[in-house]
């Protein structure tokens, strides 16, 4: 079957069409620099700018995937967890196309949709598989069974997730909004040894997170650096920061392999596509013994493409389609893959 995906959670329009775990379309609008000057996403400005961008977004995703909307056979659409007016924006979008193409619509988690998008490029995700994913608002580790029905939560962050450490300490040493990308690069310039920062709850024996501590130590580190009249080295600092996340989260995805017995990870959401998680992920897992998959970049962040695969498989698990009086829901727990 046919799934057209809608994706409105935060400040991405993502349209995308999927047959299988073949992508024919995705077309991703994004808002990010209208946000950019205020240091985060400004919920109002992405609503508006979701209203704009949807049928336009949409149209160029039927064309590149050579199909129109009457040969859609269901629509999937993030119904939760994001920002409420962005969220209403797709479910109403999703809700129209439904019902006037008389078409099943499944209101589905962004969060599992991170995961599920892999399989576009790697094929089927492994059963179980245990799911790292580290986005701009979640730090979570998932015992995966079935991506359409049983998805398990085994710890998440009591704090900042991994993304928003990665976005705050950005600010703090003077760099764009969104901070992953240009922490990434000043980093691969710098010496992660140059500063010791803490790992946080590294060796609780938990599979929670937690990176405020970071944040605050980083924090400090520039205030006394400046204090004492001496040069900021921001490259030495990214490098120290992300060696400290990626650490933390390489050894709690390991660790949850082990403990589990599960020989497979999949590591997803934007932060995913750090070039330093991915390579000490690459080489942990090597030593484990645990296949490990992530994502090409471009599927890691915000995308209509994630919904779609998600969407073609509750279809095929023969999920009942959700109501056309679908609610969105601001905070859907990741375990619950269909809103309901
Ligand atoms: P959620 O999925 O939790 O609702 P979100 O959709 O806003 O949040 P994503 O789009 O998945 O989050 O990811 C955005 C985050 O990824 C931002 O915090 C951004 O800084 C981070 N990010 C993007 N590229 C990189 C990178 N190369 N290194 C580290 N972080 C990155
Ligand atoms: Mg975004
Ligand atoms: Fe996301």
């Amino acid at each position: 079957p046919l799934i057209l995906g809608i994706e409105t959670s935060c400040d991405e329009t993502g349209v995308a069409l999927v047959r299988g775990h073949t992508l024919l379309a995705d077309e991703v609008a994004s808002s990010v620099d209208q946000h950019a000057r205020f240091g985060g996403v400004v919920p109002e400005v992405a609503s508006r700018a979701h209203l704009e961008a949807l049928t336009p977004t949409t149209e160029r995703a039927l064309d590149r995937a050579g199909v129109t909307l009457a040969d859609v056979d269901a629509v999937a659409v993030t119904a939760g967890p994001g920002l409420a007016g962005a969220l209403l924006v797709g479910v109403s979008a999703a809700k129209a196309h439904a019902l006037a193409l008389n078409r099943p619509l499944y209101g589905v988690n962004h969060l599992v949709g991170h995961v599920a998008v892999d399989q576009l490029a790697h094929g089927p995700l492994a059963s179980p598989t245990v799911a790292l994913l580290v986005s701009g608002g979640h730090t979570s580790l998932l015992l995966v069974n079935d991506l359409a029905t049983d998805v398990r939560l085994l710890g998440e962050t009591v704090d900042d997730a991994a993304g928003e450490a990665y976005d705050k300490v950005a600010r703090l040493l003077g760099l764009p909004y969104p901070g992953g990308p240009p922490i990434d690069r000043a980093a691969a310039e710098g010496d992660a040894t140059a500063v010791h920062f803490p790992r946080g709850k590294l060796g609780d024996g938990s599979y929670d997170f937690s990176f405020s501590g970071l944040k605050t130590a980083v924090a400090r580190w520039v205030e006394s650096a400046q204090g004492d009249g001496e040069d900021l080295h921001v490259p030495d600092i990214a490098a120290a920061f992300q060696e400290s996340v990626v650490d933390v989260l390489t050894a709690k995805a390991v660790a949850a392999c082990r403990d589990h017995g599960v020989g497979h990870l999949v590591i997803s959401g934007g932060v995913a596509a750090n070039s330093r998680l991915r390579d000490l992920a690459a080489e942990r897992c090597a030593e484990a013994g645990i296949e490990l998959r992530v994502p090409p970049a471009r599927l890691c962040t915000d995308n209509g493409a994630m919904i779609a695969t998600l969407g073609a498989e509750v279809v095929a698990a023969g999920c009942s389609p959700s109501p056309l009086d679908l609610a969105t829901d601001t905070s859907l727990p990741v375990e619950q893959v269909l809103a309901g």
